[in-house]
């Protein structure tokens, strides 16, 4: 079988533990200071937190973290950065799609047309001429199914985020595409 459960996946909840059909290889592969590991396809992964890389992802996740400011929703803020080479290619918070009324919440209730941070910084990216194939997502929040499949579509190779989404079985998801799963945690 491709995907096992690890045993010691106590970040996730039980829901996902105990959901047969999402499971994923070695779901923390590593851990080290404030970074996790949950997937990765590379069978040299090394998990270093002082190393470059890990240092750029730092800075994206803070990056993306002051973006989500400009969010007006109320119950959540959530930024997202999307990064090829060394270019931010797009940015994305939650909110209405262009022209509707900029609110998000109605009686306490997210309302329908809200656009999640990862989804509309992949759609910000179809009005453009680059290309999201290869890239990295950076988002404050796990990302949910709809935008999961958004994100395996759009070529995306690597998610990093910071807090875990009350339904976190799309991690897994994410990592049946073959995604790299990071979590940076702030
Ligand atoms: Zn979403």
């Amino acid at each position: 079988m491709k995907f096992e459960i690890h045993s010691d996946t106590s970040f996730i909840n039980e829901g996902f533990l105990k959901k047969p059909t999402w499971k994923i290889k070695k779901a923390k592969i590593g851990e080290c200071d404030s970074y996790e590991v949950f997937y990765s396809e590379d069978p040299d992964f090394k998990l270093d937190s002082e190393s470059r890389e890990h240092q750029k992802d730092s800075i994206y996740m803070e990056m993306a973290k002051v973006w989500s400011k400009n969010s007006r929703c109320k119950r959540m803020q959530v930024g997202s950065l999307i990064v090829k080479g060394k270019s931010i290619i797009s940015d994305g918070y939650n909110g209405s799609p262009s022209g509707f009324p900029n609110v998000c919440e109605e009686d306490d209730v997210t309302l329908p047309y809200v656009l999640h941070a990862e989804a509309n910084a992949i759609t910000k990216l179809a009005r453009g001429t680059q290309s999201s194939d290869g890239s990295t997502l950076y988002v404050t929040l796990s990302p949910c199914y709809e935008c999961s499949k958004l994100i395996i579509q759009s070529g995306i190779k690597r998610v990093v985020f910071s807090e875990i989404y009350r339904k976190p079985e799309s991690i897994a998801f994410l990592a049946e595409a073959g995604i790299e799963i990071l979590r940076k945690k702030q």
